[in-house]
């Protein structure tokens, strides 16, 4: 049994309580790799944002899940080392699917868990994120759950069609699993095919194509219901044009890619919503930059030479979403 406390990491509770009452939203960022990491760390201890650093199921598979424990504990390590004396980092399951899961992740040293109970009936839900805040509560892990679905492809998590979270559920989920936050379904998706063109209309000034506006109506009137409880937003990645054309421009084939908005996020962190995921963006960015390495440097074979621009891209795009999107930057509550 580790304490993420004898990490150096924090749990969400008091950031999620200065970012609603400060009218901003924390990133949870996901990581796979040393690069990403890096990126991470390095974007938020130079914007002295909080930090979310999230591993999904994908990633487990992937890097290991002991192993990218390590890394945070690395990374807390890392900030420190860049001049952060007092860094606030969250290591967070992203989408457990079972009690077991969440339970070694607490026990290996998670800050945070999410348990997804949101494809199942709304019963077994309740009854499953009890259980896991439960557990999590012993060791102060703050624990994320969900109402409602979200559309589109994530790792394993997939779903056809999106089923808004109903506002009459969500005092009797809260009040009944005693969760420390709570997803909500109001038209975000995961990956970076968000919406089909057919679901959007041409901005007649760029040619670009523009999605449905999110359901704040439905964030409305869930922060109606539940009035300053943290809400999060999944699948929020914008899926920067300037990503899509370049990819497109060196040999990759991305057809329609569409995210959200950066207005509409900007709109939603300013509410109760307290913490925003941005996966698919630094996914684009580091093949963006892999790509015209490759194409412009043929010769080139050195992996530190390809992966080390996909860093900086990375870098550059945390900190645009730290700063012009979240508004996290300088919230610390110690430098
Ligand atoms: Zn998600």
């Amino acid at each position: 049994m580790v304490n993420y406390k004898d990490l150096g990491l924090v749990n969400t509770r008091d950031m999620f309580a200065r970012a609603i009452k400060g009218g901003y939203a924390i990133p949870a960022f996901n990581f796979n790799n040393m690069e990403q990491l890096q990126a991470i760390i390095k974007a938020s201890v130079e914007t002295k944002s909080p930090v979310i650093l999230q591993v999904s199921k994908g990633a487990r598979n992937y890097a290991n899940q002991t192993l990218l424990r390590y890394m945070a504990e690395g990374a807390v390590a890392y900030a420190k080392e860049l001049g952060c004396e007092h860094p606030e980092i969250v290591l967070h399951l992203d989408h457990g699917d079972s009690f077991e899961l969440c339970k070694s992740c607490v026990d290996l040293g998670f800050s945070s868990v999410m348990i997804d109970g949101s494809h199942l009936p709304y019963e077994e839900n309740v009854a499953l994120t009890k259980k896991v805040v439960e557990y999590a509560h012993q060791y102060d892990v703050t624990v994320e759950g969900e109402l409602g679905v979200l559309a589109g492809v994530e790792d394993e998590v997939s779903a056809d069609h999106h089923t808004y979270t109903n506002p009459e559920e969500v005092i009797d989920f809260a009040t009944r699993t005693g969760c420390d936050s709570l997803a909500i379904s109001i038209g975000t998706s995961h990956g970076a095919y968000k919406f089909k063109p057919e679901q959007c209309h041409v901005d007649p000034a760029t040619g670009r194509l523009v999605p449905p506006p999110l359901a704040f109506e439905v964030l409305d009137a869930v922060m109606e219901k539940l009035p300053g409880f943290p809400i999060v937003l999944h699948g929020s990645s914008s899926v920067p044009q300037e990503y899509v054309d370049m990819i497109n421009q060196y040999g990759g084939k991305l057809d329609a890619a569409i995210g959200i908005p950066e207005e509409e996020l900007r709109k939603a962190a300013k509410s109760a919503v307290c913490k925003i995921n941005i996966d698919s963006d630094s996914r684009l960015a580091m093949t963006a930059a892999v790509r015209k390495v490759f194409v412009e440097k043929p010769a080139e074979f050195d992996p530190r030479k390809y992966l080390g621009p996909a860093r900086d891209e990375m870098e550059k795009m945390y900190k645009h979403k730290i700063i012009n999107v979240l508004g996290s930057d300088n919230k610390l509550a110690q430098c």
